[in-house]
């Protein structure tokens, strides 16, 4: 693996600017933001009007704590364009959330969105180690999904040339990687894993593959799975954040030196954790609900937008901006099962620890009566599969069964299955669970 450092000059100086020059610069574009959003987006404003609060009263940073959240269903009550702060003819592009937890949420663009995006995308592109000159194949889907457009633009902001190939079709992916010899890929974890089969199907080593770094988000991956990525394609793989609702791929990106966590670009968004239950604000290195307000977008500001997404705020370290944790999940995608709360990502992490297990699972839920049975279907390695006696695979079940137990004390029934049994996400996010259970009414 390659530790691609940066040089002087090539960041923004605001990643290594002072916390008060920071800080300076987030009051300065928050009294902006809320006040742009308060004066053009009629149900924030009614919203204001409700809590008592006004842009006027925003005269620290901490004041932000007094204005209303925007959660999911604003964006879905207000489809399509209820929530745009600008005219129509001043948009430049629309995307929309592709849609894992519902009904998509459509937002859009101005030409400086665009800008400010790409922008924050090359930026995402030094941090993990890419360099002007380098080819980035971008395997996120392309579409009203903003994994494919978004990276794309940030890849030529970069001074980089973009290999616009999109999700699916695995062998012609593979075939242009060996062709074309791309120093970057951008892509979904659990795609990489795909096309990193593909590589060993045709008995590709990596150090035959001419990546160097992978830059990945999207959906929540752990450290196992990031070891697992790294070891078959031989890259450094690195972590990107994003939503749509906030912009989409490049809110947050790790930093290749450190790898310890997507650190925040600041400068145009600003990060508070809250406690999902009150609402109320948690200081720093507490875990809870990631919440953000766009500081500088305009056509589709977010004044404190619940995320969803559970995980710490971090101080920093190769920047001068704070990082966030692993997100462990969606506060939808966690499960209770028999009073313990379950999240796939923590699944992920116990079958890694085995290295005779691929990072390809599937967690399905079904209901016996009143209580639910969690059952985790994984694979073997590909070089494993076929060659264990029953009593071998037998064993790893139940080692995989004692270790969930353990540490995340849920019950589960293990199905060890060969290698390619689990149906493979080409485009898109993995679909990692299975929920079975009758629908409540
Ligand atoms: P949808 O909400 O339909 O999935 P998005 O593509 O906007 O549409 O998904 C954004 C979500 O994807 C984030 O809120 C988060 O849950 C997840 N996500 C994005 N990047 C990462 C990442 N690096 N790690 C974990 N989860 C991520």
């Amino acid at each position: 693996m390659t530790s691609r450092m940066p040089q002087a000059g090539e960041l923004d100086p605001i990643e290594t600017a002072s916390r008060d020059e920071i800080s300076a610069l987030q009051l300065e574009r928050l009294k902006w933001s809320v006040r742009h959003t308060y004066d053009n987006v009629e149900p924030y404003r009614k919203k204001c009007e409700a809590k008592g609060v006004h842009p006027d009263d925003l005269k620290c940073l901490a004041d932000l704590g007094k204005f209303p959240f925007m959660t999911k269903s604003d964006l879905r009550d207000h489809y399509p364009f209820g929530l745009f702060a600008v005219p129509r003819t001043k948009l430049a592009r629309l995307h929309a959330s592709s849609g894992t937890t519902g009904k998509s949420v459509v937002v859009g663009y101005t030409k400086n969105d665009l800008d400010n995006w790409a922008n924050v995308v090359a930026r995402s592109i030094r941090a993990a180690g890419g360099r002007a000159g380098d080819m980035v194949h971008v395997a996120y889907g392309y579409g009203m999904f903003t994994g494919g457009l978004g990276a794309h633009y940030g890849v030529e902001r970069a001074g980089c040339c973009a290999v616009p190939m999109s999700g699916g079709q695995t062998e012609k992916q593979v075939q242009q990687i060996m062709d074309f010899k791309p120093e970057i890929i951008m892509v979904t974890p659990s795609y990489s894993l795909v096309i990193a089969e593909e590589f060993e199907r045709l008995g590709i080593k990596p150090e035959e593959i001419s990546l160097k770094v992978g830059i990945f988000g999207a959906e929540p991956w752990g450290e196992g799975m990031r070891s697992e990525i790294e070891r078959k394609l031989g890259i450094d793989a690195i972590d990107i954040y994003g939503l749509t609702e906030v912009m989409g791929p490049g809110v947050a990106c790790e930093c290749i030196e450190t790898k310890d966590g997507p650190v925040i670009w600041e400068d145009h968004f600003y990060p508070e954790i809250i406690d999902p239950e009150t609402g109320e604000v948690l200081p720093d290195g507490e875990e809870g609900e990631l919440v953000f307000t766009s500081l500088t977008k305009e056509a589709f500001p977010v004044i404190r937008y619940r995320t969803r997404d559970l995980t710490r705020l971090l101080a920093p370290t190769s920047r001068s901006f704070r990082r966030i944790g692993k997100i462990t999940g969606r506060s939808d995608d966690m499960l209770i099962i028999r009073g313990v709360n379950v999240f796939p990502t923590q699944i992920e992490e116990q079958i890694l620890r085995d290295p005779r297990l691929s990072g390809n699972y599937q967690v399905v839920v079904t209901r016996d009566g009143h209580l639910d049975n969690l059952e985790v279907r994984c694979e073997l390695q590909r070089e494993m599969s076929g060659k264990l006696a029953p009593a071998e695979i037998q064993a790893i079940g139940k080692e995989l069964q004692h270790r969930i137990k353990t540490i995340i004390g849920v019950s589960t029934k293990i199905t060890v299955m060969e290698f390619d049994a689990i149906p493979r996400t080409q485009v898109g996010k993995a679909k990692r669970v299975l929920d079975e259970r009758p629908k409540q009414n």
